[in-house]
């Protein structure tokens, strides 16, 4: 069984700040915040980052993002704009080995990232 803090989360093991829930995924507020406004969007399914999808995740991933767009929407923050990061592997800085999206908002964002 797959056991990251985020599967701990997903079943209700150790407390999260739930911001939207469907049967896709889980959405979270960041525990340590890079941004006023720092959400996680989580996959139900157990994929530990984007080498681990295939063909078969097209219309799962989908709905990640058709979800990130509506918890834009939930937030207040479409029109002011936010970024969406996936960070994958040691090298894209991902410490937590289950695929998330993170949704950073409520201030201009830098770039390029650092
Ligand atoms: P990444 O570095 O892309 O793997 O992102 C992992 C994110 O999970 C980081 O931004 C952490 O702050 C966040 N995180 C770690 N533990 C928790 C937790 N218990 N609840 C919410 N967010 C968490």
């Amino acid at each position: 069984m797959s056991n990251t803090i985020f599967h701990k989360i997903i079943r209700r093991e150790i407390p999260a700040t739930i911001v939207k829930e469907t049967d896709d995924y889980i959405s979270v507020h960041d525990i340590a915040p890079k941004s006023p406004i720092h959400v996680l969007i989580i996959p139900k399914k157990t994929i530990r980052n984007i080498n681990d999808v295939s063909q078969k995740d097209t219309e799962l991933l989908g709905r990640l993002l058709i979800g990130a767009k509506e918890i834009a929407e939930l937030l207040g923050v479409q029109e002011n704009g936010y970024r969406l990061v996936i960070n994958n592997g040691p090298d894209g800085g991902q410490t937590v080995d289950q695929l998330h999206i993170h949704l950073l908002a409520g201030r201009q964002q830098g770039w390029p990232p650092g």
